[in-house]
């Protein structure tokens, strides 16, 4: 099954990616997705743009060169409680939400408190759609507990292609073997991410298929499969 859209893509905004959203956009083309979806780092991210970068991606048109461009953001879970750094008012404005600990943005602490902050996090944000790489063992959590509650909360888990091969999170692998596995259990929806900071990477998303199709997970659940699939899942969060 061929993956048409690719969410997690990093422009120069975020202070430490490269390319723009045209680049973005013709790799799309080179590659043949349906879909992009913009996410910059949240501006606590240290060298991420202003929030006014965030806010108004309405100038951007919905369909750029024949591929829909969704505007989005990373934003930075902040702390135990589930503290976003992206006001509502911007959230209700955006086509979707992802949200990740940053070991920029807030210290990890004990399996504990990091599970703690990934639930609370699904708990009290409603308009948060994707959670980011939780497989980084450099915040450890409980994965069982996480999935179990991503499911109860409704958002989609990213298996992010790019911590497979990055040294800031390294180890990833097998603890994202394991949240697929759980994910198929627990009847949750995946998403696979590139997490671009370059645009050649765009859509290089064949590691964390591999793994999403090795837990049996199947494609009802997977949100890279159909551009309308996964549009209609973010409306549902929305209404
Ligand atoms: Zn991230
Ligand atoms: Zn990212």
């Amino acid at each position: 099954m061929k993956y048409v859209l690719d969410v997690h893509v990093h422009t120069v905004s975020s202070g430490h990616a490269y390319s723009t959203v045209m680049d973005y956009v013709r790799e799309a083309q080179l590659k043949g997705l349906e879909m992009i979806g913009l996410s910059d780092h949240g501006p606590e991210m240290p060298g991420a743009s202003h929030i006014f970068h965030i806010g108004n991606q309405r100038v951007i048109p919905s369909i750029v060169d024949g591929i829909r461009v969704l505007k989005g953001v990373e934003a930075n879970i902040m702390d135990i409680n589930g503290r976003i750094d992206i006001h509502q008012r911007y959230l209700e404005e955006l086509d979707f939400v992802i949200a990740s600990i940053h070991d920029a943005c807030v210290q990890p602490g004990t399996m504990v408190e990091n599970t703690k902050m990934m639930i609370e996090t699904m708990k009290n944000q409603p308009l948060v759609d994707i959670i980011g790489h939780a497989g980084n063992p450099k915040v450890e959590i409980d994965l069982k507990e996480f999935v179990l509650a991503a499911g109860e909360y409704n958002k989609i888990i990213e298996i992010n292609n790019s911590s497979f091969t990055s040294i800031s999170r390294k180890g990833s692998t097998s603890r994202c073997a394991e949240i697929a596995r759980y994910a198929k259990e627990f009847g949750v929806k995946v998403i696979a991410g590139s997490d671009s900071h370059f645009h050649t990477t765009l859509g290089v998303l064949d590691t964390a298929q591999a793994m999403i199709e090795d837990a049996g997970i199947t494609d009802d659940y997977v949100m890279n499969i159909s551009v309308d699939q996964f549009l209609a899942d973010l409306r549902a969060r929305r209404k």
